[in-house]
């Protein structure tokens, strides 16, 4: 479609980022577009409301510059996942391995309960590590998860495969 069009041209590749042998997918010409970063936001926004979401929540650091705006243009309540330490109050923590050691994420034990329906928003599903670590704090909070919208998902990393357990029907849009 011309959305997609227009989102995909947008994107740059960079080689060799942040190590040899990896392309990096730079979403900052996007963000300083202002046609494509409505049309993001609006797209994201859309995905909200068929999935009958009630909270975003966004993936640091760059699920928070496109989830933030998706929640005030669906009206909901945004609820960032952060890495281990950086929220003040009280937490629930999911640690998830990666490549080579683990990570750690957060999210605010209060902002999540039983009754929300949860989307997570974040720029770049890769290895899915990060979404389904953040798929577990949410079920873990007792909300429910309405579903994964991203951008962009790198298929060739088998992220789809490795979520699919952890969405339990639920979909994962990659626009
Ligand atoms: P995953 O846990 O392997 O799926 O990695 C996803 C996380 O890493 C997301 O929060 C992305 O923002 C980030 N990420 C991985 N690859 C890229 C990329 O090529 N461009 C931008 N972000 C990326």
């Amino acid at each position: 479609s011309g959305v997609e069009e227009l989102l995909l041209s947008c994107i740059r590749d960079v080689p060799d980022h942040p190590e040899p042998g990896v392309v990096f997918k730079d979403i900052t010409p996007l963000l300083a577009d202002p046609a494509a970063f409505a049309a993001l936001t609006d797209a994201l926004a859309g995905i909200s409301v068929r999935t009958g979401a009630t909270k975003i929540v966004g993936l640091e650091a760059r699920g928070f510059i496109l989830g933030a705006p998706v929640a005030v243009r669906a009206g909901l309540g945004f609820i960032p996942v952060r890495k281990a330490g950086k929220l003040p109050g009280a937490t629930l923590s999911q640690a998830y391995d990666l490549e080579y050691g683990s990570a750690e994420i957060e999210v605010h034990a209060e902002d999540l309960n039983a009754g929300d329906r949860v989307l997570v928003v974040d720029d770049v599903l890769a290895t899915g590590g990060t979404a389904e670590a953040s798929l577990r704090l949410i079920r873990r909070a007792g909300a429910e998860v309405a579903g994964v919208a991203v951008l962009m998902e790198l298929g060739f990393l088998g992220g789809r495969a490795r979520l699919e357990p952890s969405l339990d029907g639920a979909p994962l849009e990659a626009l």
